[in-house]
C-alpha cells in the first residue's frame, strides 16, 4: 500500500521539506576546508531543532548523526566525525532528514569543498540532472519505473556528454515518504519504463540517484553504515522529496526563492 496524502497533508510535508532545504543551505555555507563533518552535523541538528522539528536520521536504526556526510569515495550513509576534516577539493554529499508535525522531509546535495576538479563538478552535475529528469518524469497515472528509466537515461546521456561512463548505484534508491522516512514503494534508479505501481495524486516519493566516476559496486565500512565505491572512485548523491499533484510534481524540499 502506498500512502496517499490530502492536499493539507502535502502542505504539512512542504513545511517539513523547507526545514530540510534551509538546513542544507546552511550546511553548504559552512562546508569549508578545516571544518569537520561533526561540525556540520551540529549545525544541522541545531537548525532542525530551532525550526521545531526533529532530525529523523538521529537514532534511525542506531545512526548517530543528524546528517549523513559522505566524502569522496563514500557514496551514502557516512557518519559525521570530528576526525573527518574537510580539505580543499573534497566532494561532500550531505543527506538530511527532518520530521515536523509527524511529516518527513528527506533531501541530499553534493558540495565541492574549496576548488572542484572538472571531473567532480561534472559528476555532481550529472547526478543532479539525473534527479531532475526523474522528477520531470513524474505524472499522475504514470508508472513508478517511468522515473527509474528517466534517471538512468539522463545518467547515460550525461556520461556521453562528459565522455565518462558513470557508475549508477543500483543497491540503493528512492522511496515513498510521508509519515515515515522510508515507505513503499522502493524506487530503483534504473529500469524499463511503464512498470510498477501506478502514480497517483497524493503520493510522495524521494528521488535520489547516486553516480560514481567508476564502478557501481559498493562496499560497506565495518562501522556498519558508510557505503563506499569498491574501486575508490568518487561518488555524488542528490535527492529531493516530491509530491504528485493534479498539476504535476511538487518538489517539497526545494529551497524558497524570494
Ligand atoms: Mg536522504
Ligand atoms: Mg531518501
Amino acid at each position: 500500500m502506498i500512502e496517499i496524502k490530502t492536499a493539507a497533508e502535502l502542505e504539512a510535508m512542504r513545511a517539513a521539506g523547507l526545514v530540510v532545504a534551509r538546513t542544507l543551505a546552511l550546511i553548504a555555507e559552512h562546508a569549508k576546508p578545516g571544518v569537520s563533518t561533526a561540525d556540520l552535523d551540529q549545525i544541522a541538528e541545531q537548525s532542525i531543532r530551532d525550526a521545531g522539528a526533529v532530525p529523523s536520521f538521529k537514532g534511525y536504526h542506531g545512526f548517530p548523526g543528524s546528517i549523513c556526510a559522505s566524502v569522496n569515495d563514500q557514496i551514502v550513509h557516512g557518519i559525521p566525525a570530528p576526525t573527518q576534516v574537510l580539505a580543499d577539493g573534497d566532494l561532500l554529499s550531505v543527506d538530511c532528514g527532518a520530521i515536523l508535525e509527524g511529516w518527513h522531509g528527506d533531501s541530499a546535495i553534493s558540495l565541492h569543498v574549496g576548488a572542484a576538479s572538472a571531473a567532480d563538478h561534472a559528476l555532481s552535475e550529472a547526478t543532479k540532472a539525473a534527479m531532475w529528469a526523474g522528477i520531470a518524469a513524474i505524472q499522475p497515472d504514470g508508472r513508478l519505473t517511468d522515473i527509474s528509466h528517466a534517471v538512468q537515461t539522463e545518467a547515460l546521456a550525461a556520461g556521453e556528454r562528459d565522455g565518462v561512463s558513470y557508475g549508477i548505484i543500483t543497491e540503493y534508491g528512492g522511496h515513498g515518504i510521508g509519515r515515515q522516512m522510508h515507505m513503499d514503494p522502493f524506487l530503483p534508479n534504473v529500469g524499463k519504463p511503464g512498470k510498477g505501481p501506478r502514480l497517483r495524486v497524493g503520493m510522495a516519493l524521494a528521488i535520489e540517484p547516486m553516480l560514481t566516476l567508476g564502478t557501481a559496486e559498493t562496499e560497506e565500512l565495518d562501522d556498519g553504515w558508510t557505503v563506499l565505491t569498491a574501486d575508490g572512485s568518487r561518488a555524488a548523491h542528490w535527492e529531493h522529496s516530491v509530491a504528485i499533484t493534479d498539476s504535476g510534481p511538487w518538489v517539497l524540499t526545494a529551497p524558497e526563492y524570494s
